[in-house]
């Protein structure tokens, strides 16, 4: 399994390149699990690419027009978020009481500012509030009901439970309360997760900014929070070092501090995007952990790291079409 996996990560290399004076990048994924070309319909895979695509073009019209990385993260999510095939705003995971309950966060690598959500229920949009929480509020991070209320007060758009709610995420819930806790390939071939999204990106100021948004993972009991809320765990931007947002199994990704580690390891000890990525995915999976992350470093260099088959993902840059992949081996 370990070697396997860790295979699926040296796939996962991709040729990065700096980024220029005045240039912009945009890097993002949208979770990453067992997504194998056995398991896709021909349908799902173009119209998965087809969001990537979307999220990418909006993120980038607003770096190419000169805003900042803050801006582009949170335009580029709002789109993933309104998006039922992912897990994150409509179209998020259930828990065990059949409740969507959305972790957000963002983090601006310019002043390290940083605004989190954890366990929200009405907020169309978290990645909204997380950057709400870090621009209108004295704090970092806000949970459940009284993150629900400064929503409200903050004058954010609200949604009602079945704006949340698609059927496929509530089947999945189904199966997941009916497994067979005796048959450990029941465990292992379902993916009762996958689809939380991300994006980290550097402007024409040459700023750095990461934010993640997830539903979470399917069936998490009360109160349960993930690492995509956690900054230095699921999130992270420091223009001295780079920009992560991780997605996986997130007690492990809390665990192993995934965002701030690749962080510290550029900016301490030299290492590459891709270099620092591998490294703490590697230890990540020792701990038990599957997931991915991208990693954007303060010269533009990125990366793409994940041990699972394979992660929803994109990079956008001036003069060249939006890359995607989905599969480990592209
Ligand atoms: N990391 C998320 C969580 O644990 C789930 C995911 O990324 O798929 O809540």
């Amino acid at each position: 399994m370990i070697r396997l996996t860790s295979a699926a990560l040296l796939l996962a290399a991709f040729i990065a390149s700096p980024v220029a004076a005045q240039d912009w990048r945009l890097v993002i994924h949208g979770g990453a699990g067992t997504i194998a070309r056995e398991n896709m319909t021909p349908e799902r895979d173009v119209e998965i690419r087809a969001a990537l695509t979307l999220a990418l073009e909006t993120g980038s019209e607003v770096l190419a027009n000169g805003g900042t990385a803050i801006e582009a993260v949170e335009a580029t999510i709002l789109v993933l978020e309104d998006d039922p095939n992912f897990n994150a705003g409509r179209g998020a995971v259930f828990t065990a009481a059949g409740r969507n309950e959305l972790d957000a966060s963002i983090m601006d690598g310019r002043t390290r500012d940083a605004g989190a959500v954890a366990g929200v229920t009405a907020t169309r949009h978290p990645i909204a509030l997380a950057r709400a929480v870090m621009e209108n509020s004295p704090h970092v991070m806000m949970a459940a009901g009284g993150a629900d209320q400064f929503s409200l007060e903050a004058g954010l758009e609200q949604a009602p439970p079945e704006w949340f709610y698609t059927q496929e995420r509530y089947d999945q819930l189904q199966r997941f309360l009916a497994r067979d806790l005796s048959d450990a390939s029941d465990l292992a071939g379902a993916d009762y997760k996958f689809g939380t999204v991300g994006a980290v990106a550097i402007d024409m100021e040459g700023n750095l900014a990461a934010g993640t948004s997830t539903g979470g993972t399917t069936g998490k009991l009360y109160g349960r929070v993930g690492d995509s809320p956690v900054i230095g765990a699921g999130t992270y931007a420091d223009n001295r070092a780079c920009a992560v947002s991780a997605t996986g199994a997130g007690e492990y990704y809390i665990r192993e501090g995934v965002a701030h580690e690749i962080c510290a390891r550029i900016r301490f000890l030299g290492e590459s995007p891709q270099q620092a990525a591998d490294f703490v995915q590697a230890e990540t999976l020792e701990l038990g952990g599957t997931g991915g992350v991208i990693v954007l470093g303060a010269d533009g260099d990125w990366a793409f790291s994940f041990n699972t088959a394979g992660m929803y993902r994109g990079m956008a840059e001036p003069g060249s079409e939006p890359l995607v992949a989905i599969y480990g081996d592209e």
